[in-house]
């Protein structure tokens, strides 16, 4: 009688203990599922996103991010865009939020250039080398090209950020930044602190950065965090039904091709070509610190033998694939040697050595300029959901200005399930029909 008593004590207790394992185990899945998130594309946008997730996330959350990228790190328009960051229109007029989307987005940079450095892999340099690896502080010249243009530029740069300085230069001035330079009306518009970033680099580097901070999370007393980055396709948003409680769609300028979102956004699309260009060896190197140009066509500098002419704007193309057929390049360099040479005339040195491409997903123009699109869009794909779906879109020709601003924001909305932590500048393209 005792051994059956003793028996079923034990059994007794390891019921007892499999229910225990089993309820802890159903609060860890409960746990993780509520926190699981997904980005959708791994550019501007996504990375952007991933990196304010897990930075605010309160530290004892555990959560989970599945980044989905069907190319992988930069694969859309964010790794081929030209790197040009400052926070002004063509016309040097400071943009919507200009001074906070500026101050964001060199936190960001920031964020890259110490996470570069961390690398393993790129020992061997110093640390003043591995942060031109991700930014080349050179400045950007705007030429004044015509006398209405010079007067609204003049105009305009009276409203400059202290942060991001322009200054008004003549002729003499600009030679001795950039020889050889020719100013069509003797002034040009100097940003000394705006940047050309080598977007490949940056992303990768600020991934980095976000693989360091799940890293930092498992080091210390806290909720663990987990990333992972899937090289897959999305073909439909219902795919992620039951295993996400959010998804953040950034797949720029092909989101239109999710069928729940197809035609409900209003977003245009328009492909652009760069070339790029090197120096042959015998030729004397663009000068060290000599500033990037924008103009009809603009210069972004990667190095003494190396430079990236751009854009073309094909509009309402859906190309977005990166390869530049040699029909395509060749109707790229016709238009944009002539515009660049009108300003930079010894780009004739300079070889052609192959051409890129990238979709811009273009926003509509508002009073306040072409904001992008951001916002929960359940009720704009309509049906129940057990998951919030949030966009993340639209960035047009800024992304590298607006992404790290929005991102924080969009992280913010996202963790605390609140759009309106978010401007109604940016969510009210929500409020009208799409004109498709
Ligand atoms: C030629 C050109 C030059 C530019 N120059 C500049 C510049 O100098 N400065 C500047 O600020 N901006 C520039 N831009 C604009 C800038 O590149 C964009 O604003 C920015 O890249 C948009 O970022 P994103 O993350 O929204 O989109 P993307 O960078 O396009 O990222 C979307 C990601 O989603 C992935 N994806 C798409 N569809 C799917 C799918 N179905 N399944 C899985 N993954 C998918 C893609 O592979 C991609 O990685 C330029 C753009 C172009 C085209």
């Amino acid at each position: 009688m005792e051994g059956f008593c003793l028996a079923f004590q034990h059994v007794q207790h390891s019921t007892l203990s499999i229910l225990f394992l089993l309820l802890l185990l159903q609060f860890d899945a409960i746990a993780l599922q509520l926190n699981c998130r997904s980005v959708l594309g791994a550019g501007f946008a996504g990375l952007s996103v991933v990196w304010h997730l897990l930075k605010q996330s309160p530290k004892e959350l555990q959560m989970r991010i599945d980044i989905y990228d069907e190319v992988g790190i930069g694969g859309g328009a964010s790794g081929v865009s030209g790197g040009l960051l400052h926070p002004y229109s063509p016309k040097v007029k400071l943009l919507w939020e200009g001074a906070q989307c500026w101050k964001e987005s060199m936190k960001l940079l920031r964020v890259a250039e110490e996470a570069s450095v961390s690398k393993d892999c790129r020992t061997g340099e110093s640390a003043e080398d591995m942060k031109a690896f991700v930014a080349h502080k050179r400045g950007i010249l705007r030429p004044a090209t015509d006398m209405k243009n010079m007067i609204k530029l003049n105009d305009n740069v009276k409203t400059c950020l202290p942060s991001c300085r322009v200054e008004t230069l003549n002729d003499e001035e600009a030679q001795s930044l950039l020889p050889g330079v020719c100013l069509p009306f003797n002034t040009a518009f100097y940003m000394p602190e705006a940047l050309n970033i080598n977007s490949q680099h940056y992303l990768q580097a600020l991934f980095q950065g976000c693989k360091n901070l799940v890293k930092e999370s498992s080091t210390l007393e806290s909720g663990h965090k987990q990333l992972s980055l899937h090289k897959r396709s999305v073909h439909r948003l219902s795919d992620f039904e039951g295993e996400y409680d959010a998804v953040i769609i950034c797949l720029g300028a092909k989101v239109n091709m999710l069928p729940e979102i197809s035609g409900r956004l209003p977003l245009r699309t328009c492909r652009g070509v760069i070339a790029h260009l090197e120096l042959p060896d015998d030729m004397i190197g663009y000068p060290e610190s000599g500033p990037s140009i924008l103009s009809d066509a603009w210069i972004s500098v990667q190095g003494p033998r190396s430079l990236k002419v751009g854009s073309t704007w094909e509009w309402k193309s859906i190309n977005s694939l990166p390869n530049v057929s040699t029909d395509e390049a060749t109707k790229a360099l016709l238009e944009l040697l002539p515009k660049a040479s009108t300003i930079y005339p010894g780009i004739k040195d300079w070889v052609f050595t192959g051409a890129r491409a990238g979709l811009r997903a273009m926003p509509p123009l508002t009073t306040l300029g072409s904001l992008p699109l951001l916002g929960c869009i359940n009720d704009v794909i309509g049906r129940n959901h057990t998951c919030r779906y949030w966009l993340f879109g639209g960035l047009g020709s800024r992304g590298l200005l607006y992404h790290a601003w929005l991102g924080n924001l969009m992280a913010q909305a996202v963790l605390s399930c609140n759009e309106e932590v978010i401007p109604s500048e940016l969510t009210s393209w929500k409020a009208t029909e799409p004109k498709i």
